[in-house]
């Protein structure tokens, strides 16, 4: 299994999002093989409030520490000029496999214009970049569609499957745009049925959220996969939702190889 929406934890005290006891990668892998979860992909918390350079070198830091199980995806402030430069730099000397951005927090509507530089550089790598949704008024899947639509050569990704509210229009901005995936993460049971009937299958994925909590083990998580594994779906639909699918959009036989 493959979990396309994990955070590194945040380091807590001044500047950390979080009162929390930061945990190492290793305590994390251990938790993924309780939960039977092979590859995370990880991406920042603090970072999504403050993004800096020195974040992003943590984060592929902490993945560092286990690279054959975790996949390190960078942010940046979209509105900063040297942000392309700071995508370049993720994306090529640090490692990383794709970009996470959270624009309900960082401020910015996803089709804004200086998301375009950043989807260039994410083009040129052939890296995902992949969205907070379901909540307005800046992290709306048609929002997140729009810039997709602009960018067909960088696939795009619903990080929460529209959540609660907005898991209608993410199917409608999935169906409708070739470059959009969509990770069910916190979406309702409702929701993930309805997706998962629609949506084109190979371009499901699957994702826990985990890392929101101070404590390693993730109770949160383990409710998540028993929510799909007993999803009323076919089982080589589930399959390419929980594996295959991430596989290929991460291009992790590429890595081993
Ligand atoms: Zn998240």
């Amino acid at each position: 299994m493959i979990d396309f929406h994990v955070h590194k934890p945040s380091e807590g005290g001044e500047g950390g999002r979080y009162d929390s006891r930061p945990y190492t990668a290793a305590d994390y892998v251990a938790v993924m093989d309780e939960l039977g979860i092979d590859v995370s992909v990880v991406f920042t918390l603090d970072g999504l409030w403050h993004p800096s350079p020195a974040e992003n070198d943590r984060v592929a830091a902490w993945v560092a520490e286990a690279p054959d199980r975790l996949v390190a995806f960078g942010t940046v402030d979209p509105r900063l000029p040297d942000a392309a430069a700071e995508t370049e730099r993720c994306l090529g000397e640090l490692g990383m496999r794709g970009l996470k951005f959270h624009p309900w927090i960082q401020a910015f509507c996803p089709h804004e214009a200086c998301m375009d530089p950043i989807a260039e550089v994410a083009a040129a790598h052939g890296a995902p970049i992949l969205f907070h949704d379901g909540t307005p008024p800046y992290s709306t899947p048609l929002q997140i569609a729009a810039l997709a639509r602009r960018h067909p050569d960088v696939p795009m990704v619903l990080g929460h499957g529209g959540l609660q509210d907005h898991w209608r229009e993410a199917i409608a901005a999935v169906t409708g745009t070739p470059n959009l995936w969509i990770c069910l993460c916190g979406t309702p049971n409702a929701g993930m049925r309805a997706v998962v009937a629609r949506c084109p299958s190979q371009r499901l994925l699957f994702g826990t959220d985990a890392g929101l909590g101070a404590a390693v083990s993730q109770p949160f998580a383990a409710e998540r996969i028993a929510e799909v594994e007993q999803l009323e779906i076919e089982e080589e639909v589930r399959a390419a939702m929980l594996d295959g699918n991430a596989r290929a959009l991460l291009r992790l036989e590429e890595q081993v190889g």
